[in-house]
Parts: C-alpha cells; sequence; structure tokens
C-alpha cells in the first residue's frame, strides 16, 4: 500500500483516499507519496500507441491500489471524466510550421477550455465516487486565477453529496471566465466574486487557510479542496507529460524538451515527478510572465513574494507558486525538517534565499524564463498571421520562453503546452492582432452560450470577505443540509 505523509513531516501517514478527500495535511504541509513508482524504458514502450485515457489507466494504477478502487470503477471513472471533452484525443499535439521540431500540446478542449479541466474531470470523479460508496458530503472552496473556479463548477455541479464555493478576485479575471461559473445555475454551485483583492488569488488563498483553521467550522461543513494542493491534480497532472512524450518521440529514450506556463507550479511539479520516475525529459522551461516568483526560484535560487503585476496571461499572475514545496521535497531525500524551516522563514519574511547546493539539486534539467507583455502579444500575432494559428496568452508565454532559450535546450523535439483557449481572453487577442474584430478562432460556442445567460454570484469585498463567508456557507449548510 502506498501512503502519503506531509511534506512538512507533521501528522501520520495516510491512506490514498484520506489524502484525496483531506486536500492538506494535517499540519498544513502538501501531501506526497513516500515512495515515488518508477518506470522502465518497457513499460514506456508498452504504452506507446495508447489512448490517453488508456494511458491514464496505467499511470493511476501505478499510484492507486487496487484494493481502494477496482480495475472496472477507475475504468469508469476515466470514462466519465473524459467523457464531455470536445477532441476524442483529449488533449492533441499540433506541429508548428515556423519552428523545426516544435509542437503545441493543447490542453484545451475540455468543457471549461483550460488545462484545469485535465486534472479536475478526474479529481472530482473520484472524489465524488469516494464520497457516494462513504455516504458523505463534503464542500469544496477553491480560489482561483480564472480556470480552476470554472472547471471544479462545471464538474461539480449537480452531484449531490458535494457543494463547491469558488472564490475569483473581481476584476482581476476575464469577463468569460466569469460568466463560466456564474451562469451555473445548479443549487450546489457558490461563485463568490471578491472585490479590492491587493494580491489577486493568494489573497483568496489565505482567507481558505483562515477556514480550514477554523476546527469547528471546518467539521461542521467537512471543508475540503480540490486545487492543485490536493495530491489528486499533481498525480492525474503526470499523465499529460507521458502522454506528450509518447506521441513525439520517434524511438523511446530519446529525450525531449517542454516548456510550460507556470503559475502555481502545480502542472510543472507533475511534470518534474514524470521525470523522476523515468521519463527521459531533458529541460522542462519554466515560463513565467512578469510576475517572476518561479524565475527567480530557478535562476537565482530565491523564493520572494514581491506585489502583482497585471499582465496579459492573468491565470498566472500568482506570487506563490506553492507546489514548488511539493516538488523540492523530492529533490532534496524527502529532509521534511528543512522543508518546514523554509516554509516558516517564507511565511514570516516574504523570502527564502536557498544554499548553493540546494539550488543546484532542485534546478538540474531546469531552466526559466519571465515572458515581457510586449513578447507575448508579438508571438501571438506572429504565430497568427505566419501561421495561421491562434495561441492563447498562455501558451504564448509557453512560446516565448522556449524561443529565448533556444540557444541553451538544444535540437531535441520541443513541446509547449497551450493551456487555454483564445476565446477566454478577447480583449488580449484583439490587442495583440492590432484589431477590433475577433477572427473566429478566438471564438467558442460555449462563452458565446454563456453571454444570454442570467448570471447567479455571490458579491463581497476583500476587507470582511472570512466573516462574509463563514456567514454564507454556514447558512446555506442550516438551509440545505441541517434539516
Ligand atoms: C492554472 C493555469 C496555468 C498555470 O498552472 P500552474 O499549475 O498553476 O502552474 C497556466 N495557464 C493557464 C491558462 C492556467 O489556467
Amino acid at each position: 500500500m502506498i501512503q502519503y505523509v506531509s511534506n512538512k513531516g507533521g501528522g501520520k501517514p495516510v491512506g490514498f483516499e484520506t489524502a484525496i478527500l483531506d486536500g492538506f495535511a494535517a499540519d498544513g504541509g502538501f501531501y506526497v507519496p513516500e515512495t515515488l513508482p518508477k518506470i522502465t524504458k518497457e513499460q514506456l514502450n508498452k504504452w506507446k500507441g495508447l489512448s490517453y485515457v488508456e494511458l491514464a489507466f496505467e499511470v493511476l494504477s501505478l499510484f492507486i491500489d487496487r484494493s481502494i478502487i477496482s480495475e472496472l470503477e477507475l475504468k469508469n471513472i476515466l470514462k466519465t471524466a473524459y467523457e464531455p471533452f470536445e477532441k476524442e484525443d483529449i488533449i492533441p499535439l499540433h506541429p508548428l510550421k515556423s519552428r523545426k521540431d516544435t509542437y503545441i500540446m493543447e490542453l484545451f478542449y475540455g468543457p471549461t477550455i483550460s488545462f484545469k479541466d485535465v486534472g479536475l474531470a478526474f479529481l472530482v470523479n473520484l472524489v465524488n465516487f469516494f464520497l457516494e460508496r462513504k455516504k458523505e458530503h463534503l464542500t469544496l472552496v477553491v480560489a482561483t486565477t480564472g480556470d480552476t473556479g470554472p472547471a471544479t463548477a462545471y464538474f461539480t455541479a449537480g452531484k449531490s453529496n458535494l457543494d463547491a464555493w469558488v472564490l475569483y478576485p473581481k476584476g482581476l479575471i476575464t469577463e468569460e471566465q466569469e460568466r463560466q461559473m456564474t451562469t451555473l445555475q445548479h443549487a450546489n454551485i457558490h461563485p463568490v466574486g471578491v472585490s479590492n483583492c491587493p494580491d489577486g488569488a493568494d489573497d483568496l488563498d489565505l482567507v481558505i487557510a483562515k477556514l480550514y483553521a477554523n476546527k469547528p467550522f471546518k467539521e461542521k461543513l467537512k471543508l475540503s479542496s480540490v486545487n492543485s494542493i490536493n495530491w489528486g491534480r499533481i498525480m492525474m497532472q503526470t499523465v499529460h507529460y507521458f502522454y506528450g512524450y509518447l506521441q513525439v518521440v520517434d524511438t523511446i529514450g530519446e529525450q525531449v524538451n517542454m516548456s510550460v506556463p507556470s503559475g502555481a507550479f502545480g502542472n510543472l511539479c507533475a511534470g518534474g515527478l514524470a521525470r523522476e520516475m523515468g521519463l527521459p525529459i531533458k529541460y522542462f522551461v519554466v515560463a513565467n510572465n512578469k510576475n517572476a516568483c518561479l524565475h527567480r526560484i530557478f535562476s537565482e535560487g530565491r523564493f520572494s513574494k514581491e506585489d502583482i503585476i497585471e499582465t496579459p496571461s492573468s491565470a498566472i499572475d500568482i506570487l506563490v507558486p506553492s507546489n514548488f514545496w511539493r516538488f523540492l521535497y523530492f529533490r532534496i531525500d524527502k529532509n521534511t525538517e528543512k522543508i518546514k524551516k523554509w516554509v516558516d522563514e517564507f511565511n514570516s519574511s516574504g523570502t527564502v534565499t536557498f544554499d548553493k547546493e540546494t539550488f543546484e539539486k532542485y534546478s538540474k534539467g531546469f531552466k526559466s524564463y519571465s515572458a515581457t507583455d510586449k513578447e507575448t502579444l508579438d508571438i501571438i500575432n506572429e504565430l497568427y498571421t505566419s501561421e495561421n494559428y491562434l495561441l492563447d496568452p498562455h501558451g504564448a508565454v509557453a512560446v516565448v520562453a522556449a524561443d529565448q532559450l533556444k540557444e541553451t535546450l538544444g535540437n531535441e523535439k520541443l513541446i509547449c503546452f497551450a493551456t487555454a483557449h483564445p476565446s477566454k481572453f478577447p480583449e488580449i487577442i484583439k490587442r495583440a492582432l492590432h484589431t477590433d474584430v475577433l477572427p473566429q478562432a478566438a471564438t467558442h460556442a460555449s462563452i458565446e452560450l454563456a453571454k444570454e445567460l442570467c448570471e447567479k454570484v455571490h458579491l463581497c469585498d476583500h476587507a470582511h470577505l472570512e466573516k462574509a463567508l463563514l456567514h454564507a456557507m454556514e447558512t446555506n449548510w442550516d438551509l440545505t443540509k441541517g434539516k
């Protein structure tokens, strides 16, 4: 049985189901598996040619004991999860014409058209599976920079064992993203638009941490989370690295580079772990926008929180890439004492500078770049003009970073991740293309439909968010469950 422990060393090891349903570990740390499964070249060879869902079954089976979820049950959860995706291959790869051996991994064919669908489709259905079996109910609370919220809301909508409260910083996500949450009419979905967040969605995470710390409240409502603190997200996200690799290589063992637009480091934490498991990735490009927290970590060895800057790639306007702590655990021989010390230091002072040895250990195999707004907009324009391919601003950040680091990456095949559909960011696309008329490629039927639906949302100011949430959530609970 694989056991899960906190990366900060507190509490007792727990099983898979507890790790998934709790979200956070008891000491506030992140759950990590005690050991990472290893995969061999022979296994990779066998997996070549599998569909995304078949591959997901194989990869997840390394982490989930059959005694917890049977083969048939896992297959059913996966089937339900990926049914609403628009493309049969779930995450197709698109070769670019203008760059040699370069592919765009299109992670935006889920129902809310961002990469968050890829992880949450599975995780929410997994949580629901456990709850139905236990006949229990959970209240999910998530903060969003624009994409986690819609995906959580979509997959939770109508599930009778779950309620979802999705908090977003009003004005800092696009109207299109907002409407994906607020136009759902299901009684178990509760979007909360929060005005005046000085640090964007990072502020909302702090309030969620306070709700968690409020023991009586947490117990009464059975709070949990499916944001990227949840191990299930990371585990599921390892699959697209395996899938992308197997799609582009000629022979197993060949090395590949991957460029990933990054905010909270949940996506790349999964990539880093896939490589630890044995996937032959040469370099990961950590692609940041001007909020360059990860770039500072990977280029200078400094984890520091600075003021937020609004950029065209708003889903990665994140100040604290918390999943870095989870990844670091695996790179420093699982030294939980050190992690705890650094997390405490960061929480009290806002900065940690890593020693040289630690820096070398975690940064090996990573390159990083911080893209400017102009570079981001220019690349959208360039690819649209030259090869009629429209990137969203986050995919654009990944391509910019890979272009800029080309010399140091080498000639291996390159996969750049496109994490959202451009229709979520119409104003940015207009700016990039210097036009007032949106091209067809920047529209999507689901986005158009949401423009014509009623909105249902809780509004609140950041100054009294905690109190307001306690009231709204508890009242809702008493009215619907307290009977
Ligand atoms: C969430 C998100 C990212 C960043 O992923 P992390 O796991 O937070 O690093 C990138 N692009 C888009 C469009 C996203 O929604």
